[in-house]
């Protein structure tokens, strides 16, 4: 089955105008926060958008693509390098252990470790696969409990906020540090949906400090979205996850 890569021209001058638009908040960001434009890498949520919309923005110099949904990543991933297209893949989503051999396949970061119980899987999924992946550890910003511990909360625009709490993350980053297959890269988080994004980014940037005293090449923060990214850059993000800036209004998830 050959999936078309093809967008009208329409969507190709949409999805250049809306990149601008993103590049220059970012770059607007970087310089309030007197940080070099190059310091934040921006990756694109693309999630429900079809692999289409990932290889138009591919041409448009994007090379880094996050994903939620493992099925829905392994056709897009699959359709991308049948094209030839090289990108780099993010799992962006809450992750299910189960879930793990198949992400370790197309994934090259994984930002959404958030509890002990997948570290083994991940590691045994990589070594399986013959690949390094590189993981954040997911924090919860909550304040007054993890998200992580009980069913998952729910973001800004759906998105699920698992994350350890803090107390829990540095055993959690060892256990990433020291696993066969795994390279411990940073954290990551999604901020509170009524709090302060910009304290919430803050106290990641602590949780991050923290981190980087035992491990000090884990010096990825993963933060901020379409509506924060500001926030997340002037709080010291690294990496932005932004979608709908970039692709508009999000199509429902079928199946
Ligand atoms: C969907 C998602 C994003 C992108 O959110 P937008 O509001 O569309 O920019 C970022 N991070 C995670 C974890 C997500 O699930």
């Amino acid at each position: 089955m050959t999936i078309s890569l093809a967008v009208s021209p329409q969507r190709a001058a949409d999805l250049g105008q809306r990149l601008a638009r993103v590049s220059a908040r970012v770059a607007a960001a970087c310089l309030a926060a007197g940080r070099a434009t190059g310091s934040v890498r921006l990756v694109a949520v693309t999630k429900t958008f079809p692999a289409a919309d990932v290889a138009a923005l591919a041409t448009l110099g994007v090379t880094e693509f996050g994903e939620s949904y493992d099925q829905e990543a392994t056709v897009k991933a699959a359709a991308l390098t049948a094209a030839g297209v090289p990108v780099r893949w993010h799992m962006v989503g809450r992750l299910q252990r189960n879930k793990a051999r198949s992400v370790a396949t197309w994934a090259d970061t994984v930002h959404s470790c958030d509890r002990l119980a997948l570290v083994p899987a991940l590691s045994a999924a990589a070594v399986r696969a013959g690949r390094r992946l590189d993981v954040l550890v997911q924090a919860s910003l909550d304040q007054g409990g993890a998200a992580g511990s009980g069913p998952a909360g729910t973001g800004p625009a759906g998105t699920e906020r698992g994350g350890a709490s803090a107390p829990d993350l540095g055993a959690l980053a060892d256990a990433v540090a020291s696993a066969d297959g795994l390279r411990l890269v940073g954290v990551m988080a999604v901020a509170p949906p009524d709090d302060d994004a910009r304290a919430a980014f803050d106290r990641l940037a602590a949780l991050s400090a923290g981190l980087r005293d035992r491990h000090p090449r884990a010096v990825e923060v993963s933060a901020g979205m379409s509506s924060d990214l500001e926030q997340a850059v002037l709080a010291g993000a690294t990496l932005v996850r932004v979608g709908r800036a970039l692709l508009g209004v999000r199509p429902p998830l079928v199946g």
